[in-house]
């Protein structure tokens, strides 16, 4: 029953979403937008599981760590492996968001993004980790679903609309029409696997032994999925695995997009499965509205233009593909009473530990 209590908490409480990726993790607080964007990484004691560093800070100690602190990805396949570690994880940015406000507020209602297909599990697990992280009220919401609503696409229209979201850990595809899922695909390749792809090639090539942070730097500026205007080269730093010495090779944008494509490929027959599935008269709705990305890994330079000419159609990427996910979770609460439909039922007496 709504009570006036209940009436006056949610007057000055916080209304959240929250995408919780597999590469970063963003907060978008009604009213005051994305307030929180950091990697997903916790820092941890290994011997009591403690959480020593969060975010930023903990991505800063990845590789530098002592031999008792390891810093690890939670999320890393878009599953909570690590329960507890995402539970601190989730509360801590819950306090974040929560602590920026200048007067004490009731506990939050927050909005969480989870990938499709999770088990009931793993829903519950995020469910009653945000529970424990402080919110008074919690919802889960398909990610897909949360980012087309983020990038502004009418999903709960009869006519039929299309996003890609390529995160770190996952590529998810989704058809919607009537504010349901028609289609979906959901495969763990995504950014990571580029970033493995081009130290794989690297290693192979040049028996050179690169790092995850300088393959993600390679991708991110001369990696592509189609000819660039102008091609270019960049400088890799690693070990030798031959010599066993530090060197430096200079690489192409045409050797990394060799590096990338077939990582690149499954994405596009991902997609192209997906559409082969869908009904004719939602592809003639897909035709005219085209295919809209979001996420980091939709931003591989070329990756739209790719994608258009495989496929046929129109392929565009979102306004801040980012944060589509958090604004989008978060937007469910702006529009409780129409939105809520669109969010993930969980069942009750489901238990998990
Ligand atoms: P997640 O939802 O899994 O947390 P994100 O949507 O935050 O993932 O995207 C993170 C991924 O996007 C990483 O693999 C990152 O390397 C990649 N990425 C970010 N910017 C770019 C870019 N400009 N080009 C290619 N990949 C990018
Ligand atoms: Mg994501």
């Amino acid at each position: 029953m709504f009570t006036p209590l209940d009436w006056l908490l949610s007057l000055f409480s916080l209304d959240i979403g929250i995408d919780l990726g597999t590469a970063n993790t963003l907060v978008s607080v009604r009213g005051r937008g994305i307030v929180i964007n950091e990697p997903s990484w916790v820092a941890i004691e290994k011997k009591t599981r403690k959480a020593l560093a969060i975010g930023a800070e903990a991505r800063q100690m990845v590789g530098r760590t002592p031999a008792n602190i390891i810093a690890i990805r939670p999320l890393r396949d878009g599953v909570i492996s690590e329960f507890e570690i995402t539970e601190a994880m989730l509360e801590y940015f819950i306090g974040k968001a929560h602590e920026q406000s200048f007067v004490p507020l009731p506990r939050p209602r927050v909005v969480v993004g989870i990938p499709s297909g999770v088990t009931e599990v793993e829903k519950r697990a995020v469910y009653d980790a945000t529970m424990s992280a402080g919110a008074r009220e919690a919802f889960l919401i398909e990610e897909p679903m949360a980012a087309a609503i983020g990038a502004g696409l009418p999903i709960t229209e009869s006519r039929g609309s299309m996003i890609v979201d390529i995160g770190g850990g996952t590529t998810e595809v989704a058809i919607f029409s009537l504010g349901g899922i028609v289609i979906s695909r959901s495969i763990r390749v995504a950014g990571d696997e580029m970033d493995e792809d081009i130290i794989q090639y690297m290693r192979t090539k040049y028996n050179l032994l690169i790092g995850e942070r300088m393959a993600e730097r390679a991708k991110i500026q001369v990696g592509s999925a189609y000819p660039l205007p102008e091609e270019r080269m960049i400088t890799m730093r690693g070990r030798n695995l031959v010599t066993g010495l530090p060197e430096a090779v200079e690489v192409s944008s045409i050797e990394m997009r060799e590096a990338l494509a077939p990582t690149v490929q499954v994405i596009v027959d991902t997609i192209k499965d997906a559409l082969d599935e869908t009904p004719p008269e939602l592809i003639s709705d897909l035709m005219e509205s085209g295919i809209c990305m979001a996420g980091g890994g939709s931003q591989l330079a070329g990756l739209t233009e790719r994608l258009s000419e495989e496929l046929n159609m129109r392929v565009w990427l979102a306004e801040d593909p980012m944060t589509c996910v958090a604004r989008g979770a978060g937007r469910v609460l702006e529009d409780y009473d129409n939105l809520r439909r669109l969010l993930v039922g969980l069942h009750r007496g489901s238990t998990h530990h």
